[in-house]
């Protein structure tokens, strides 16, 4: 099956399967193609998706993100991509103007340290970031979270488990919008990080490969 042929309820913007096309990206992975139909539902559903790195969990979601954003709005944050390093942060930053190259309006800001100056503010509608530099931003009001629709933890099994990352999550979900859509994707999720999960991301639709 082609992407087109996944017949998504959400369909990705035609500027989003050239961008796949142009990566190459001719026809979904195992995990794109369980979890587009998902993800891409609507009304949105949580997801919790466990698949190994390099099986193009990346491209999963960040389709999904590009799908949902309304390019219209281009300075209004709606998607917030969060990473344990701003190293793995840039590196979705990157997957995301890649995939999303054909987008006349799309805007990507990295909320890592040192990215985003006092006074300054975040004003692209997809935020990639690590959680501490977050939620700074948002309590000091540079970060507007009030029109987020859709939440994406990448390596969800170290964030959602170490102390300080963990505790960091939980808070910046704290101050999101109560129905945003949250999707948590992780190459394992032992028991423990999944008991917490799901309550992290309630009634989440679960896929392992
Ligand atoms: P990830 O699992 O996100 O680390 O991605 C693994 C690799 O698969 C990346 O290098 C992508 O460029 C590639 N990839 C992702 N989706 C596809 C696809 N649908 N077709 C071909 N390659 C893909």
């Amino acid at each position: 099956a082609t992407f087109q042929e996944l017949g998504l309820s959400v369909p990705p913007p035609n500027e989003v399967l050239e961008g796949l096309t142009a990566l190459k990206f001719l026809k979904p992975s195992k995990v794109q193609e369980k979890a587009l139909p998902l993800m891409l539902a609507d009304p949105p559903r949580n997801m919790i998706a466990q698949s190994q790195s390099g099986t193009g969990k990346t491209a999963a979601f960040v389709t999904t993100v590009l799908s949902r954003v309304d390019y219209s709005q281009a300075s209004t944050p709606q998607a917030l991509l969060l990473a344990p390093s701003r190293e793995l942060a840039r590196q979705i930053q990157g997957v995301i103007t890649t995939i999303g190259q054909f987008i006349p309006n799309l805007g990507v800001s990295a909320a890592i340290p040192g990215s985003i100056a006092r006074g300054g503010s975040v004003d692209k509608s997809i935020v990639v970031g690590t959680p501490g530099t977050v939620m700074d931003l948002i309590r000091r009001r540079q970060f507007d979270t009030s029109a987020l629709r859709v939440l994406v933890i990448d390596e969800a099994d170290n964030m959602l488990d170490q102390q300080g990352l963990g505790d960091q999550c939980a808070r910046v979900k704290g101050m999101l919008p109560k129905n945003i859509q949250i999707l948590l994707f992780s190459a394992t999720f032992p028991e423990k990080v999944l008991k917490y999960a799901t309550s992290f991301a309630p009634s989440a639709n679960i896929i392992k490969l």
